[in-house]
């Protein structure tokens, strides 16, 4: 039986116990997904007691993406890149099992990546893109782009502390990935997001501040205005999956840009922990029933649901 669950606090709203058990009822794989709320100072007793006690896995959000990090025996290379885990595998030793293993993986930037649409993913490398907020997200979105040979990132944020410490960050991955990409920074309240010349040089804009999403709806991080100033073959990608159809991408819809919601990398991130834990291939037939059933749930907000399946 799949022993799984999710860490975080809080984690009132989280889509993934529902995400997993659906995997786990389509795929006919007993198990069950719980959520965890804890604090930090909980967190190595919790690992030590939920390997014990036969755990296989666990996703990992705000505020323990960073924490867990020295708490692994390993880590992925997209972990050590993002410098955070949203994924957790425990292995237990068949010799010895009261020895576990711990894996720290980040399924964010492979997430964030699986979220394009294959004609954008295959013109990534060509790219100059707009980025806003440089939060824990930005940090992965930046890993995938970098990895994706991205050619420019301009980086627009308010903190400018926060701003300089994910720049430093990116001249590591950088150096990781032997990257030639031109990181540039800019405050989110720049004359040159409203000058219109930045917008009309990038091939797309990602958006990963949390303006406009719920309940905040009629919020952006870019006006219409500053829109009009893409070039008509842009993409913008809204982080945000809660609304569907953020502010930020209606505005740009009526542009006629292609546009992309967060729904897709919540669905990927999640996707591809489940694989890391099962060892089973998600099946692509079943994955838009799976999106079919997050989808719904945000359209209903019934996001309270049973967090278990046990057979
Ligand atoms: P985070 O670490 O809190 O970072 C948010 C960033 O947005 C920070 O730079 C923050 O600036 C900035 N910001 C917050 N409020 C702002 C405001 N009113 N005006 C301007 N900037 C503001 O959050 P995160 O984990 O990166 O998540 C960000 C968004 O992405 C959330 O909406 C989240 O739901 C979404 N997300 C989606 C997925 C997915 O799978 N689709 C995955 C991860 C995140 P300060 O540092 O100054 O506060």
């Amino acid at each position: 039986m799949l022993k799984l669950g999710i860490i975080g606090q809080p984690l009132t709203h989280s889509l993934s116990p529902l995400l997993h058990g659906e995997l786990m009822r389509l795929l006919d794989l007993p198990g069950e997904y719980r959520k965890y709320e804890l604090p930090s100072e909980d967190l190595q007793g919790f690992l030590a007691d939920f390997a014990r006690a036969g755990g296989r896995g666990l996703n990992v959000t705000i505020p323990h993406k960073l924490t867990v990090m020295g708490m692994m025996d390993s880590l992925s290379p997209e972990a050590e890149l993002a410098g955070a885990i949203n994924t957790i595998v425990l292995e237990s030793n068949p010799v010895h099992p009261d020895q576990v293993r711990r894996h720290g993986h980040n399924t964010d930037i492979s997430g964030f990546i699986r979220g394009f649409p294959e004609s954008i993913r295959a013109r990534l490398a060509e790219c100059r893109l707009l980025l806003l907020g440089a939060g824990g997200s930005a940090r992965a979105v930046i890993a995938a782009l970098m990895r994706s040979g991205v050619q420019a990132i301009m980086l627009a944020a308010r903190n400018p502390e926060k701003t300089a410490l994910l720049l430093t960050q990116t001249e590591q991955m950088k150096a990781a990935l032997g990257s030639a990409c031109h990181v540039s920074v800019m405050s989110l309240d720049s004359p040159e997001l409203n000058s219109g010349l930045l917008l009309a040089g990038c091939n797309g804009v990602i958006n990963t501040t949390p303006l406009g999403m719920w309940p905040d709806t009629e919020n952006s991080p870019l006006t219409a205005a500053q829109l009009k100033n893409l070039p008509s073959d842009a993409f913008v990608y809204d982080l945000i999956y809660r609304p569907g159809q953020t502010r930020l991408l209606r505005d740009t819809a009526r542009l006629g840009l292609e546009t992309i919601s967060g729904l897709d990398m919540l669905l990927f991130q999640g996707i591809f922990a489940f694989e890391l834990w099962s060892g089973v291939e998600v099946p692509a037939n079943i994955i838009p029933a799976v999106r079919e059933v997050l989808s719904a749930a945000l359209i209903e907000k019934t996001l309270d649901f049973p967090v278990t399946r046990e057979t």
